[in-house]
């Protein structure tokens, strides 16, 4: 699999710990390597027990929402609306976090042989941020303000796994939709 050239710092950081565990393998070839390549990780256990809560004005549009859905934060800024998109903003493959946790253990039960393996953990669908925040308010009947802001640098308009590799090879895929994601988000954070 090809690793590209990164598109900004923080992937190419992942690129570099790739590749220090690729060479890893290649002076030691008794190490089994599992990368997984995460989309974007977003929910919450749902039980509403188990969830992320970070401190100060969160980065990530998920966690924003939920402080935006909670009245702690006024509105939510949308970092570009003339991307080349469904509908201008930003296109992203949300992963409910339980499934990318079924994808480590998937990964544990079927890498049993030295080597160093690559998967995809993501959907494979793309939804902008205008759909998240209309999902969000859908499922939790709840209203995120928000205004267009400028681009955000760095950022892509559509980012999405090809997640074919990982249900052939770990026989793993992603089994919760984005009205899950939503939910659970909200079930979780209201509460904390
Ligand atoms: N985004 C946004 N407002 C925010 C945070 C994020 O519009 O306050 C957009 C961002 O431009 C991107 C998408 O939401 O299109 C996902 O951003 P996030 O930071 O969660 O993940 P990443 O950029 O790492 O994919």
């Amino acid at each position: 699999m090809g690793r590209g050239r990164a598109s900004n710092a923080y992937g190419s950081t992942k690129a570099t710990i790739e590749e220090m565990l690729e060479n890893l393998y290649t002076s030691d070839k008794e190490w089994t390597i599992s990368l997984l390549r995460y989309f974007n990780p977003v929910g919450a256990h749902e039980t509403g027990l188990i969830g992320e809560n970070p401190n100060g004005i969160p980065n990530n549009l998920m966690p924003y929402i939920q402080k935006v859905a909670k009245g702690e934060i006024k509105e939510l800024s949308v970092f570009g609306n003339d991307y080349n998109t469904k509908d201008g903003t930003g296109v992203r493959d949300y992963i409910h976090v339980t499934d990318l946790a079924v994808g480590h253990t998937k990964a544990l039960e079927k890498i049993l042989t030295p080597g160093v393996y690559i998967h995809n953990l993501g959907t494979g669908k793309g939804y902008s941020v205008l759909d998240i925040i209309k999902t969000f308010e859908k499922v939790n009947n709840v209203k995120i303000p928000y205004k267009i802001a400028p681009r955000r640098p760095g950022d892509l308009a559509e980012f999405y796994a090809d997640p074919t590799k990982a249900k052939k090879e770990l026989d793993w895929e992603a089994k919760r939709d984005i009205e899950d994601m939503c939910r659970d988000s909200w079930n979780f954070i209201k509460n904390v």
